[in-house]
């Protein structure tokens, strides 16, 4: 896909500039000049145009140009406030296996403000490039300016794949990278490898509901982007031995125009869970019958100083609020324990919390796909069995 000009129908009546909601429309010379960093193929400048028919959007779909010379894993160094995110260690750690099977490099791209003496742990954390702009304007974070900076440094030193943090932040950012490049994006995967003998990367993430593990691949199209959720990888240990780049750059001011403004910036309620965060979580599913019932649950979390998790059962009940669904649809978690209480154990649910350290099960039907994946499991009542465990860790943690 593209856009082009025909300079000998342009009239150079300059509407198809004013209705460029992208800014990326300038006349030259009389005649319109489109710039291609900018433009999102919206299609605003061709209606303007309709008369002349001048502008034309080109919709064959080609192989990207010298696809050969990308080469390099890079990660979005999504931070708040000036502080990188656990999630972009976590991608750090994977993008460094990917690659060493590559043989290339590791480069992370960090935007903000006052973030430049972050570079040096992203270093230690696994990469051997870090391109900083550290603007005033990058305060807050803007989807399009961030955005419009990441497709110049792509476009510029072509890497052959992005990881990128399956946050809010992260997700409002690639999508409009991906668009601007027109290249394809694989969003939440699960697991991410490396075709050598093709040298393609291999996106792997649930389909069809959770019911099928889909592994997605971009031949044609370079970079391939693939957003991955906080707690699906390891984070990456800081090794203090590791040196690498830091190379810093600065961006005109066409790049920080952006249609929105912040204009308040509200904290999140200290109420608010982050379960993603918890090394103890007791999640309970829709055998618990209601939201009354989950206090036993909650008097086991408060014992072992966890949290209470739900399947989206029990959220779509309303016994427990969204921020405690674990799932496909919900958060992925990574405990240290993970209770499963009246838990069935559907591929949804199993896809949020499967990679926590011990899982331990507690359902009347001992045939419950949440015993595949449980480290422990216990058949029975969990009206019963639950205020036991609670009872039996409340005694041991007062001896301990
Ligand atoms: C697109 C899509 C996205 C989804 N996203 C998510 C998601 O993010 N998270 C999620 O959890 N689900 C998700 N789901 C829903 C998922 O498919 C299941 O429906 C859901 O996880 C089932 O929840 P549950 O285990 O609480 O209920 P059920 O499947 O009804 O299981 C209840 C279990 O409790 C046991 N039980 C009953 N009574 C007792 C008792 N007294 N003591 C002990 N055990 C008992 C039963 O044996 C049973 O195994 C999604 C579905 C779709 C289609």
């Amino acid at each position: 896909m593209g856009i082009s000009v025909d300079k000998n129908k342009c009239t150079g009546c300059g509407l198809c500039a004013l209705t460029c909601p992208f800014y990326a429309i300038s006349m030259v010379n009389g005649k319109a000049e489109i710039d291609l960093e900018k433009c999102t193929l919206c299609n605003a400048c061709v209606e303007a145009c309709r008369k002349f028919q001048a502008i034309q959007i080109i919709r064959e779909t080609t192989k990207t140009p010298d696809i050969e010379k990308y080469k390099g894993v890079w990660v979005f160094g999504e931070q708040r406030n000036g502080n990188v995110q656990p999630v972009v260690y976590e991608l750090l750690g994977k993008a460094r296996e990917l690659a060493d099977k590559l043989q290339v490099d590791v480069s992370c791209v960090l935007l903000g403000s006052n973030v430049k003496d972050k570079a040096q742990e992203i270093i230690r954390r696994g990469a051997d490039v870090v391109f900083v702009t550290d603007n005033p304007k990058l305060e807050h974070f803007l989807d399009e300016s961030y955005a419009r900076i990441l497709t110049n440094l792509i476009r510029k030193h072509r890497p052959e794949i992005l990881l990128v943090p399956a946050t809010v932040t992260g997700r409002s950012v690639i999508s409009r990278v991906a668009v601007q490049l027109r290249v394809g994006l694989t969003a939440d995967c699960t697991e991410l490898d490396i075709d050598l003998k093709e040298r393609l990367f291999l996106q792997t993430r649930p389909a069809f509901g959770g019911n099928i593990m889909a592994t997605i691949l971009s031949k044609y199209h370079r970079p391939q982007l693939a957003t991955v959720r906080h707690k699906v990888f390891p984070e990456r240990a800081a090794d203090p031995s590791r040196t690498g780049k830091i190379i810093e750059m600065d961006f005109d001011k066409s790049f920080f125009i952006s249609r929105t403004r912040v204009l308040n910036v509200v904290e999140e309620m200290a109420s608010t869970v982050n379960i993603s965060e918890a090394n103890v979580i007791v999640a309970g599913g829709r055998a618990l019958g209601s939201a009354e019932n989950f206090r036993i649950l909650r008097e086991l979390a408060d014992v072992l100083g966890g949290t209470i998790g739900a399947t989206r059962a029990v959220v779509d009940s309303g016994w427990v609020p969204y921020a405690h669904q674990v799932g496909q649809t919900g958060k992925t978690v990574c405990p240290n324990i993970y209770f499963a209480c009246g838990i069935s154990g559907q591929i949804q649910h199993l896809v949020g919390m499967q990679s926590s350290k011990i899982i331990v099960a507690v359902n009347k039907d001992p045939s419950a796909p949440i015993f595949q994946v449980a480290n422990y499991g216990i058949v029975g009542d969990l009206f019963e069995v639950v205020p036991l465990l609670t009872k039996k860790f409340r005694e041991v943690l007062k001896r301990a």
